[in-house]
C-alpha cells in the first residue's frame, strides 16, 4: 500500500504525501464505508488529520481527505513557515511565472466519461446529492483566450451531468459571453492535485491573470501542463482529469449545500456540465474536501488574506501578520498583528480590514508580542489590554451572505477591538519574559 500511495516521481500529489509522511499522521481506514454519509462521518472523526478511505463501497477508488487541513501542511505545501504563507501567496499573485512546458496526456488511462465510476460522497443528510468538492474547472476565455482555474462545488445529477455553483466571477463572465453566442463553453475538471497548485486556483488575481501561472509560481517555474484529449485546454497534473462542457441554456437545481460556517445554503438554478472524457493515473486517489472542514475553511479562507494584509499595511506599514480564524471560519474573524507606532494605529488598521474584505465581522489587533496562531495568547491581550474606547462598533455594513445571523437586507453589526497596549504607559503592561 505504501508503493501504492507514494507511487510515481511525476505525481504532485503522492510526492507532497511523501515529504510529509513522517511528520503529520496519515490514517488509512481499511474497513468498508458508504459515499452516503457513511464516508464523511468518518473524515469528520478525524478533523486534523489525512484519511484515506481505502475500501469504499460503489467505487473502486480509494478517497482521499485532509491534504490541506491546517496551516503546518500548507506551509509545507509552499515550501515556506507558516508565519509567511500569507506573503507567500502574495509574492505569487503579483508574480504569476509563464508556463513553458505543455505536453501530450501521457500516463492515464482514458474512458468515455461515466461519474459513477467515482466515489462522489454525499456528506450530509440534506444535501441536494452527492457532490464533488475537490474540483479545479479550467476554462478559456471565449473571447480573449485567457485561461483560468477555480474551484467550484459540483452536484451529481446522473453518470454524464453536474450541476456547478458559479458565483458571478471568472468562470461566469466565461460561460456567460459562450452563452450569448449560443455555445457550451469546453472545461476540463482536476481532482487530485498537488495544494499548492489547488491552492492557486482559490486566489483571488485579475481576470487578466492565469491562476496555473500562480501555481507555477508556487512550483518554481517548474509547473507541468498536458494537453487535453477533445477540448482545447491545458490542465496541471492530476490523479483524475475529466473533460466535458458547460451547456449553454441549460440550469438545473443546485442544493442545498453545506457552507463555510456548517449552515446550509439554498437552492438557486445553476448551470450544467456534460462530461465527455475522463483520465485515472494508475490506482488514482481521489479528493475529498469535508464541507464546513478545515481543509474547507483553510483553503477559502487563506486567499483572503492578502487582500487584507495589503489594504492593512497601506494604512499601517508595521503590520506583521493577518489571520482568518478557524473558529471565524476563516472568513468572519481577523487577529492582526502589529507593531504599534503611534496611538490611534490599531483603530486604523481595524478601519482598513474591516472594508478589505467585506465578509469580516469582529476584528481584534493585538501588539507584536502576541502570538497570533495562539487564541489564548490573544484572549491574553484582549483581558489584560482592553477597555470601553478600544472597542469600534459599525452598525449597518454590508456583511456576509454566509453569516447566518445577518439581517435580510445583508448588513450587520461589525466590531473591531484593538487589544494593543498604550504607547504611553508600555512598562506596565510588559510580560514577563
Ligand atoms: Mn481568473
Amino acid at each position: 500500500m505504501d508503493l501504492l500511495i507514494f507511487k510515481k516521481i511525476g505525481d504532485q500529489m503522492r510526492k507532497f504525501l511523501q515529504s510529509i509522511k513522517d511528520e503529520f499522521n496519515i490514517i488509512r481506514i481499511e474497513k468498508e464505508v458508504s459515499t452516503y454519509i457513511e464516508a464523511a462521518r468518518v473524515l469528520r472523526e478525524h478533523p486534523k488529520e489525512i484519511v484515506i478511505l481505502e475500501n469504499v463501497k460503489e467505487s473502486k477508488i480509494p478517497v482521499i481527505s485532509g491534504i490541506c487541513n491546517s496551516r503546518k501542511k500548507i506551509s509545507r505545501a509552499l515550501n515556506c513557515k507558516k508565519e509567511n504563507i500569507t506573503r507567500r501567496i502574495i509574492q505569487a499573485m503579483e508574480n504569476p511565472t509563464p508556463i513553458e512546458s505543455t505536453e501530450k496526456l501521457e500516463g492515464y488511462h482514458s474512458f468515455k466519461a461515466n461519474l459513477e465510476k467515482l466515489p462522489i460522497l454525499t456528506y450530509y443528510k440534506k444535501d441536494g446529492g452527492p457532490y464533488i468538492t475537490a474540483g479545479a474547472i479550467i476554462a478559456r476565455d471565449p473571447e480573449t483566450r485567457v485561461r483560468n482555474a477555480s474551484i467550484h462545488r459540483m452536484m451529481l445529477l446522473d453518470k454524464r451531468h453536474l450541476a456547478v455553483r458559479i458565483v458571478p466571477r471568472h468562470l461566469y463572465s466565461y460561460y456567460k459571453k459562450a452563452e450569448e453566442i449560443g455555445e457550451d463553453l469546453p472545461i476540463a475538471i482536476v481532482i487530485g492535485m498537488h495544494p499548492a497548485t489547488l491552492l492557486a486556483t482559490t486566489t483571488s488575481v485579475p481576470i487578466n491573470v492565469d491562476e496555473l501561472e500562480v501555481a507555477n509560481n508556487f512550483h518554481d517555474g517548474k509547473l507541468k501542463l498536458f494537453k487535453c484529449e477533445k477540448v482545447d485546454l491545458e490542465v496541471p497534473e492530476a490523479e483524475i482529469i475529466i473533460e466535458g462542457k458547460i451547456l449553454a441554456d441549460e440550469r438545473a437545481d443546485e442544493g442545498p449545500f453545506v457552507d463555510l460556517t456548517g449552515t446550509y445554503d439554498i437552492i438557486r438554478e445553476e448551470p450544467v456540465i456534460k462530461v465527455e472524457r475522463i483520465h485515472f493515473k494508475d490506482n488514482p486517489l481521489y479528493h475529498a474536501i469535508l464541507p464546513a472542514g478545515l481543509e474547507h475553511k483553510l483553503l477559502q479562507g487563506l486567499p483572503q488574506e492578502p487582500r487584507i494584509l495589503k489594504a492593512v499595511e497601506n494604512t499601517v506599514p508595521s503590520v506583521k501578520n493577518v489571520i482568518l480564524t478557524e473558529g471565524g471560519c476563516c472568513w468572519l474573524h481577523a487577529i492582526i498583528s502589529m507593531e504599534k507606532q503611534a496611538e490611534g494605529d490599531g483603530k486604523n488598521v481595524i478601519m482598513a480590514a474591516l472594508s478589505a474584505h467585506p465578509s469580516l465581522k469582529h476584528v481584534v489587533v493585538v501588539d507584536d508580542d502576541i502570538n497570533p496562531f495562539d487564541l489564548e495568547d490573544v484572549e491574553y491581550a484582549i483581558a489584560t489590554r482592553v477597555k470601553d474606547d478600544d472597542i469600534l462598533i459599525v452598525r449597518g455594513a454590508r456583511g456576509s451572505s454566509l453569516d447566518p445571523s445577518a439581517s435580510a437586507d445583508g448588513t450587520t453589526t461589525k466590531v473591531g477591538v484593538d487589544a494593543t497596549k498604550p504607547l504611553k504607559e508600555s512598562e506596565k503592561f510588559e510580560r514577563i519574559a
